[in-house]
């Protein structure tokens, strides 16, 4: 790919972003730029990934021809008014924020530039990303399909209407946040039986990544799969027993709603 890739925020989203289109070799680092007001940071950036870095957001955006918006919501307003007059009239920003949508996006440039919403989360760090993506109609089917295999670079990557992101955000943007808790409390469940934490953590994390890759895998039903590890009388379903009884199904979908209103309500 020939293109210039931009990002303006070298936050966990831009690096964890950065980290993985450089580790795929897809771009050369020479063809990733990335600003942030903490110069500090930038260096660090150059440093672990030797692409090229600037304080200044009109330098990246004046060049890129992929634009990725990596700073936090609250920073969208301002940092698209400092760029809105100099970035490349076919240029394609992608945004990353929760609750920024399209038209907010188009309205903020002023005029109809390709857009593309996306919600990516911090596995990209490790090549195992999930980023759903929404374009707006400026995009031909040849630039989807350049946005999307930069962003399959980190990991997985889903085309969905824009009207569903909201729920994006919380079953897969927010959602390792989740997964985290999860881990370190059957971690702690294992240390309360006396098994040495740190074996405790590689044990959990292996069984939630080992699960995850039947479900992706298998393609069966995570009922299914479930059932599987369920002997009668035996061990798993006296867990699962407890589970239903202190609300587990219920806790993980009431949180998911929470943080899809939240979305909402930042739109
Ligand atoms: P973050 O770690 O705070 O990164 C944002 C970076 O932008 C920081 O380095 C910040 O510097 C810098 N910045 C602030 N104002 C700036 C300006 N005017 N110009 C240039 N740089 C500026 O935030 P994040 O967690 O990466 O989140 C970034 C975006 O990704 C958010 O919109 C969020 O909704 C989205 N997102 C995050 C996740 C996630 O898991 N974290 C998942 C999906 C989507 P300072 O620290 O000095 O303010």
């Amino acid at each position: 790919m020939k293109k210039i890739i931009g990002f303006i925020g070298a936050g966990n989203m831009g690096q964890a972003m950065v980290g993985g289109i450089v580790k795929s070799k897809l771009l050369q680092p020479q063809q990733v730029m990335m600003a942030d007001r903490s110069e500090e940071r930038l260096k660090v950036v150059s440093k672990e990934y030797g692409i090229k870095v600037n304080t200044d957001n009109k330098e990246v955006a004046k060049n890129a021809d992929v634009l990725i918006l990596s700073v936090k919501p609250n920073i969208y307003a301002p940092v698209i008014e400092e760029i809105k007059d100099i970035v490349k009239e076919d240029v394609i920003i992608i945004t990353i924020a929760a609750g920024k949508d399209i038209s907010g996006t188009e309205k903020g440039f002023g005029r109809k530039l390709k857009v593309v919403r996306a919600m990516p989360n911090t596995p990209a760090l490790v090549g195992e990303g999930m980023t759903s993506i929404s374009p707006n109609e400026k995009l031909s089917n040849e630039e989807i399909d350049e946005v999307v295999k930069i962003l399959k670079s980190f990991g997985k990557v889903e085309i969905v209407n824009e009207k569903l992101m909201n729920a994006v955000t919380s079953v897969s943007g927010s959602s390792p946040a989740y997964v985290f808790m999860f881990i370190e409390a059957m971690a702690d469940g294992a240390v309360l039986d006396g098994i040495p934490r740190d074996q405790a953590y590689r044990m959990a994390a292996q069984a939630v990544l080992g699960s995850a890759k039947m479900v992706l895998d298998t393609g069966m039903h995570p009922g299914a799969l479930k059932d599987m590890v369920c002997s009668p009388s035996g061990t798993t379903i006296e867990a699962v027993t407890t589970l239903e009884k202190t609300g587990f199904r219920a806790a993980v979908i009431s949180a998911m709603k929470s943080c899809t209103n939240k979305s909402i309500e930042m739109s």
